[in-house]
């Protein structure tokens, strides 16, 4: 904004400057052309004074142009009352002294109200597509922040009203981009039916993301609500040969000024993070005011993406092997591989806290990566340092498992390490089934194919049930932490784990219980017929050298 306002205060000196020197010319002209006795001499060279009149109109022309080219919309009409001044006096000139030496003068003026007229609806329509977005017409992102600093410097309190379609991106992949132009045409005719001059104005801020700025009259969350209903019943257009129907579901996100911000950048960048929590609560409602906590952990997730870019780039990551065993006789099954992250002070990050952040950006894939390559690399050894079969575990987020590429890459990182695929097993969660069911499935079947195992993690965190996973081909569930905490005394969850692991069964799968912490909880787990554990009652995350040491010393 400070930006924005030391722009605009130059271009006025500029405009003063112009205009100062508009009207020195002006006077000089006048001044020679009632002394046309004036003479002024170069050298040998004796010029009269009037023949330089030429040059001092062409001079007041391109002043004039200068000051539109400055500010098209105030500089018009200064230079056109300039000229019609000029033209005025000119006539009367004529007028009154009878002869016709200014004449030329009107020819000029009028030519150059003529190319001023042309040069500032050229710049009116420039302006008017810098802050237009081509596909609907809408303000774009410019437009809308210019709006916005605008009512900043009234010192007029309004709300930043984000809309953002969350289905959008399916839209586009599923039936075209042609009809994802369609479908943000007709959100944006959506919009613009609720535009009022007074108190609302709407833009498309990019890609499927829109905003509305409200201001104070109108309450902004009866107004979200309202228009996110209109947006998302369902999208058609018959007249540009598309007769689908589609629902479009929406999130919004508010930011108000002055409360949350004073400038324009940081209120659509909160009204965004708010769209993002609306997201992330999940609610019914689907719409979010922006809070200072989420300022915070905004800060902290771009802080933590940094963190992760930096440790892929100066290998501050490393592995750890959790340990699981077959509870009947406590034979080692295998270990999961947990990622580390230390830094250079010492301070450890949790994957608890990195992963679900760079989860959310293509970042994820190449953390994926560099987790496959480093642990397949390590476990050729654990394998060959044990006596019998063992199976490393990796865990690969649902962006990555639903990839075109992924099943190539983990092919050519067992081939390259020598590494027997029955012995990888890959973890994914249920959320990967949710988002692209059925890329994900496709490679699970072929990852199985070339014999590598898949085991469905944090099992009955999420609404996946049985019957689902009866379908999917996996080979292990992984009944998460949270049933097995409180296993002893909650009954409840008790029966829900016994009938876990005895559906499990039935449909051949083999179960493992992870986060057992105590002999209680592995007494009940035994007696209930669960196949492995893994918690700290057995082991916790082992460096490296020390798996290996385990894998050792089971052979011995
Ligand atoms: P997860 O895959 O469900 O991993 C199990 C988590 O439970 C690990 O935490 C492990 O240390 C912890 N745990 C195991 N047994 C016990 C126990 O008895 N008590 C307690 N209190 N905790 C136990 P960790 O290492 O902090 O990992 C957290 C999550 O981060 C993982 O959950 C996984 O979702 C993610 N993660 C870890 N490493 C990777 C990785 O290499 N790639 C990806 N994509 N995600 C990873
Ligand atoms: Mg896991
Ligand atoms: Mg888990």
């Amino acid at each position: 904004m400070l930006k924005f306002q030391a722009g605009r205060k130059k271009r006025i000196f500029l405009i003063i400057v112009a205009v100062f020197f508009t009207v020195v010319l002006a006077l000089l002209s006048r001044y020679v052309e009632s002394h046309r006795e004036l003479q002024f001499g170069f050298g040998s060279v004796i010029l009269p004074a009037s023949s330089f009149l030429g040059v001092v109109q062409a001079m007041k022309g391109l002043l004039c142009i200068i000051i539109v080219v400055l500010d098209y919309k105030r500089g018009r009409i200064l230079t056109y009352l300039y000229m019609g001044g000029s033209i005025f006096f000119m006539l009367v000139g004529i007028i009154s002294r009878g002869e016709m030496s200014s004449l030329p003068g009107i020819y000029n003026s009028i030519i150059s109200i003529i190319s001023i007229a042309i040069i500032s609806s050229g710049l009116a329509k420039a302006e008017k597509r810098a802050v237009t977005d081509y596909l609907t017409g809408l303000k774009n992102r410019r437009g809308f922040s210019a709006l916005l600093e605008k009512a900043i410097r009234d010192k007029k309190s309004f709300h930043v009203v984000y809309f953002e379609i969350e289905n959008f991106r399916t839209i586009n992949d599923n039936l075209g981009h042609k009809y994802g132009d369609v479908a943000l045409k007709a959100v944006a005719e959506k919009l613009k039916e609720k535009e009022d001059e007074e108190t609302v104005y709407v833009s498309r801020i990019g890609g499927a993301e829109f905003a509305a700025v409200v201001f104070e009259k109108i309450d902004p969350k009866p107004f979200a609500a309202n228009v996110m209903e209109k947006i998302g019943t369902s999208v058609t257009n018959v007249d540009e040969g598309f007769d689908i129907n589609i629902a479009l579901s929406v999130y919004s996100g508010i930011s108000s000024f002055p409360g949350d911000a004073d400038n324009t950048d940081d209120l659509l960048k909160f009204a965004d993070i708010a769209v993002y929590n609306a997201r992330l609560q999940n609610s019914k409602e689907r719409i979010c005011f922006f809070n200072t906590d989420m300022k915070d952990r905004f800060y902290r997730q771009i802080e933590l993406e940094k963190i992760v870019k930096d440790s892929l780039l100066r290998d501050y990551f490393y592995l750890v092997y959790q340990p699981q065993f077959r509870i009947e006789g406590k034979k080692l099954r295998g270990f999961e591989t947990l990622l580390r992250l230390k830094q250079p002070d010492g301070t450890m990050v949790s994957p608890g806290e990195f992963i679900p952040v760079v989860e959310k950006s293509e970042l994820i894939m190449k953390v994926d990566s560099y987790v496959l390559r480093r642990a397949v690399k390590e476990a050729k050894r654990l394998v060959d340092s044990c006596e019998s079969n063992i199976v490393v575990s990796v865990n690969v987020s649902a962006k990555n498992i639903s990839s075109p590429g992924f099943v190539d890459e983990v092919k050519s990182v067992l081939e390259f390490n020598h590494y027997p695929p029955e012995c990888l097993e890959i973890e994914i969660t249920e959320y990967s089934f949710a988002e692209s069911k059925d890329l994900t499935i496709e490679n699970v079947k072929e990852l199985r194919k070339l014999g590598v195992q898949i085991a469905l993690d944090d099992f009955g965190t999420g609404y996946t049930s049985l019957s689902q996973v009866m379908h999917l081909p996996i080979n292990l569930l992984k009944i998460d932490k949270s049933l097995i905490d409180d296993i002893e005394s909650n009954a409840m969850n008790r029966d829900f784990v016994d009938a876990i692991i005895y559906m499990g069964h039935l449909i051949k799968c083999e179960v493992i219980c992870e986060g057992v912490e105590n002999d209680e909880q592995l007494e009940l787990l035994k007696a209930h017929e669960c196949d492995f554990v893994q918690g700290f009652v057995w082991g916790r995350p082992l460096e490296y050298d020390n798996a290996i040491d385990l894998c050792k010393k089971e052979a011995s």
